[in-house]
């Protein structure tokens, strides 16, 4: 059997043993839940409920505000408390729609009842995945029915399905693929519809093998579907290893997978689109590992969109304790830490990762210049030259930043892990790509305005 693998990447301590065994349990909250109007890539939601609004669990709260935006859906029934800006993530507040939960969780009629998805169309198909407020659940939150409409859909020729897990202490997709593969089969089987020239590939790493035993099992007996083992190395599920594993090519910078004829989704976002498609089910709910030692209670948990961290903690995980040094939002190399415990669990939130120690904290202690060794451009999954990116992003040179390739990195964290210096190079470079992509629109909008002003001036001449 060939192992795939990709250059460069990192091999952290995998640490998914504690809570690998344990199922996804499902966990209803009793608290208030709080849905964010933008819990994805590009235009938030737009209300469509009122404070004092009775709702039920899979009704429409707030709608996509054009093509690249996504509905959202309440979890739970009760009523509309406020709409108001509240915490959302590190530091930052956003307009958030804060429901009174009434702890019953009726749906909206409807919701559950099966569908036969050969009966529908493509069009169908997708537009119940738009209607369902899907977006990648891998953390990018990329809207899913944007992903599947590329231009040419005749032209892509493998739709991936990412099983790799590949950061740390997470194993929700783990656990979902073992105990939910003919939800993910099916999804695919879905979206192949969409691509009539696509072969379906499940990519897993390695050290899964029961999640790949189980798909394989699934996935048995259609022609279209094939599995793909690939090796453990962090971060083996970034969509540009994902498709160099599958087609042997590199997408360039700034380029889409669709660019090498390829999609790539998260294993949740597909179980996702066959509970839209099949079981009249919107996003209401996900995977979340809760890991690390200051928790009660490490495991896996199926948790209502909206709940927050604070209840997850406190109700599901067995409480937190009071020596934990850190709380972060995902996983240790790409995660964010947690200033408050009351923001929500949302579309993209696969993981709590509780620490002891603040290893940020330590590395600042150790931090010295850079000495040049080289290694954070070895392990770069992108070849990018991260000393340089840092050098200029801290000279806010975006010019420079951008011309070494600095808008691709994709933040994985690989190059911090290995500084032997203890440079917070991934921190620089998550700052430095808004300021970057910023610089480069504004410098955009000066060149369009004097070329429009010399096209005037010109005009002018001519009449005289
Ligand atoms: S790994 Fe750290 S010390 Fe080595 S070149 Fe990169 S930034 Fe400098
Ligand atoms: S964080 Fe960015 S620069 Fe650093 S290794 Fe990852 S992709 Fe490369």
């Amino acid at each position: 059997m060939r192992i795939y693998s990709f250059r460069g990447g990192v091999h952290p301590r995998e640490n998914k043993e504690p809570t690998r065994e344990k199922p996804l349990r499902p966990f209803l909250p009793k608290e208030d839940l709080v849905f964010p109007l933008g819990q994805h890539i590009g235009k938030p939601a737009v209300p469509v409920v009122k404070r004092g609004d009775e709702v039920l669990a899979g009704q429409l709260i707030a709608k996509a505000d054009g093509f690249v935006s996504a509905n959202i859906y309440s979890s739970c029934s009760g009523k509309v408390k406020a709409i108001e800006r509240r915490p959302v993530g590190a530091g930052t507040m956003a307009d958030c729609i804060v429901i009174d939960n009434d702890g019953a969780f009726t749906p909206v009629p409807g919701m559950g009842e099966k569908t036969d998805w050969q009966t529908l169309s493509k069009e169908q198909i997708l537009a119940k995945i738009q209607e369902a407020g899907i977006v990648g659940m891998g953390g990018a939150g990329f809207p899913t029915h944007v992903k599947l409409a590329p231009k040419n859909p005749e032209d892509i020729k493998y739709f991936i399905a990412n099983g790799a897990e590949c950061e740390p202490g997470i194993t929700c997709d783990d656990r979902l693929m073992r105990e939910y593969p003919e939800q993910i089969v099916e999804g695919m089987k879905i979206v192949l519809k969409l691509f009539p020239n696509a072969s379906g590939v499940i990519a897993v790493e390695k050290n899964k093998p029961e999640a790949i035993a189980a798909l394989q099992k699934a996935a048995s007996g259609d022609s279209r579907l094939s599995m793909l083992t690939l090796k453990v190395k962090y971060p083996q599920g970034g969509e540009r290893n994902l498709v160099h594993a599958v087609t042997g090519g590199y997408m360039g910078s700034g380029e889409l997978p669709a660019a090498l004829g390829c999609v790539v989704d998260n294993v949740s976002t597909i179980a996702a689109i066959y509970r839209a498609v099949c079981e009249n089910t919107p996003l209401i709910e996900r995977g979340v590992t809760v890991t690390g030692e200051p928790a009660g209670n490490e495991g896996n948990f199926m948790v209502r969109l909206g709940t927050t961290v604070k209840e997850l903690l406190e109700e599901g995980a067995g409480g937190v304790s009071e020596d934990a040094k850190k709380i972060i939002m995902g996983g240790p190399m790409m995660g964010t830490a947690l200033s408050t415990l009351d923001v929500p669990i949302v579309k993209t939130s696969n993981a709590l990762t509780l620490m002891m120690e603040d290893p940020v904290e330590e590395a600042e202690a150790m931090q010295t210049n850079c000495i040049h060794c080289g290694r954070c451009t070895r392990v770069c999954p992108l070849g990018l030259i991260p000393q340089a990116m840092a050098e200029a992003a801290q000279r806010k040179d975006y010019d420079r930043y951008i011309r070494l390739h600095g808008l691709d990195c994709i933040s994985c964290g690989c190059c911090t892990y290995t500084c032997p210096a203890k440079r917070p190079l991934t921190l620089t470079f998550k700052e430095a790509k808004p300021l970057a992509m910023a610089w480069s629109k504004a410098l955009q909008a000066e060149k369009e305005a004097a070329a429009a002003k010399a096209k005037a001036a010109d005009g002018k001449e001519e009449k005289k």
